[in-house]
């Protein structure tokens, strides 16, 4: 059974941690974060630490640490992927905040999201962070096909939260 990791990474990373939170994983952004103060925070919030950087945490520090390939998104995703379960179920957190979407109904979305979108009477789900609403459209369709072609398969569930 592969160990269930949160992460942790800066600004340099985002566009890999935005794709491991489509597929669930807990991934903190600490913007503008030092590595040492990303290994710190990373001792405190028992994360893992993803980095591009070739040093190491200082010697006896509890800090596991990631090394990701530089400019090969696809390599990042599968090295994750491969060793680590994610926290939660795929779709089911805010690609940009990491915080869990909430389920919302139609009535709720009415005047939030397009119509033709509540009329079709797919799940819908809202970030209690950002404000932005989800829903199963074509982006999430295109987002599957990538990690399909990456993975060699689906994410495990497609189901919203
Ligand atoms: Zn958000």
């Amino acid at each position: 059974m592969l160990p269930r990791t949160r992460f942790l990474t800066d600004t340099s990373l985002e566009h890999l941690a935005r794709r491991l939170r489509f597929l669930g994983y807990d991934v903190a952004t600490h913007r503008g974060a030092r590595l040492t103060e990303l290994f710190a925070a990373a001792r405190r919030e028992d994360r893992t630490v993803l980095t591009l950087s070739a040093r190491q945490p200082p010697k006896g520090a509890p800090v596991t640490v990631l090394r990701m390939p530089r400019g090969d998104l696809e390599a990042a995703v599968r090295a994750v992927v491969a060793a680590h379960l994610p926290a939660t179920a795929p779709w089911s957190r805010c690609p940009a905040c990491n915080v869990a979407l909430h389920a919302r109904s139609a009535f709720e979305a009415r005047g939030e999201v397009p119509g033709r979108v509540t009329r079709l009477a797919v799940p819908l789900s809202w970030c209690p962070e950002c404000g932005r609403w989800f829903w199963p459209g074509s982006h999430v369709a295109r987002m599957n096909e990538w990690f399909e072609r990456v993975l060699g398969r689906l994410p495990d569930a497609v189901d919203p939260p």
